[in-house]
């Protein structure tokens, strides 16, 4: 489905959030000279609150667009009181941001302890914390359109829109499902999709161009080391699966792959 203008502005000022957020606690990381035990604490006096703000900014922005897209489809729409402690901080992962954002120096750490100079592990902290920030702020949209849905009796599902740069398989094949507005939108981390809630009779369809197709085969083969070309048509659907997560709840995957933690090697949440 095209996107509207409502979906164009309002996906335009998340970006902005996104920006504004991952490059201030970016230059907070990066800035700190020194990463040792006081360093987490100076790091997360400065960072926690501006990714706290970032979240509620993102939950207030999507309550108010999940309203206009009832009001769009429905005539007319309640005002949706939204509890800012349950769709952001310690409520997204039900663990505390402080041992969350800790993770970035342990992964500094460890890339030191395995030989890579203070540049790479640096290089490696701060991947780890926009990687960490990301999924928290998609977190946040997540949870408030599952929280707002819940008063729209007209809408049943949600789907999303892709929003980012393509680059993700298992986005541009999801977007072809609807899942149920009681669940949690299932994402990966670092997804910016845009979770966009429908009603009943509402069908995304299998429809996905030539370009993206081809995407989508070389990253299927790149995950699961083969491909399934050949002339069959391969049913995307049946590609990936919501596994559900320990602390991010569902995430996106590619069936046959299992993770179950936030230590999976293969998934920096
Ligand atoms: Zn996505």
């Amino acid at each position: 489905m095209a996107l509207t203008r409502l979906d164009l502005r309002y996906g335009a000022s998340v970006r902005g959030i996104w920006t504004n957020v991952l490059g201030r606690v970016n230059r907070s990381f990066t800035g700190l000279g020194s990463w040792r035990d006081a360093d987490v604490r100076a790091f997360q006096r400065q960072a926690l609150p501006i990714i706290l703000a970032g979240e509620r900014q993102i939950a207030s922005l999507t309550a108010s667009y999940t309203e206009q897209l009832y009001r769009d489809a429905n005539g007319w729409g309640p005002r949706v009181s939204l509890d800012m402690d349950s769709v952001t901080g310690t409520a997204l992962r039900g663990v505390d941001p402080v041992e969350v954002y800790e993770r970035p120096f342990k992964e500094l750490r460890a890339a030191l302890s395995n030989g890579a100079s203070l540049d790479d592990a640096v290089t490696r902290g701060a991947h780890r914390l926009e990687t960490l920030a990301k999924t928290d702020l998609q977190l946040a949209r997540t949870h408030t359109v599952r929280e707002v849905a819940a008063d729209m009796p007209r809408f049943e599902y949600t789907v999303r829109e892709l929003q980012g740069e393509y680059d993700c398989a298992l986005c541009m094949i999801a977007s072809t499902q609807r899942y149920h507005k009681r669940e949690l939108a299932p994402i990966h981390p670092g997804c910016d999709c845009l979770v966009k809630t429908v009603t009943a009779d509402y069908d995304p369809g299998q429809v996905i161009d030539e370009e993206r197709l081809e995407r989508i085969h070389e990253l299927v083969e790149e995950a699961l080391g083969r491909h399934d070309r050949g002339g069959r048509t391969v049913d995307y659907r049946k590609i990936i699966v919501a596994n559900d997560h320990g602390e991010i709840g569902p995430v996106l995957g590619f069936a046959g792959q299992r993770f179950t933690g936030p230590d999976d090697i293969n998934l920096p949440t």
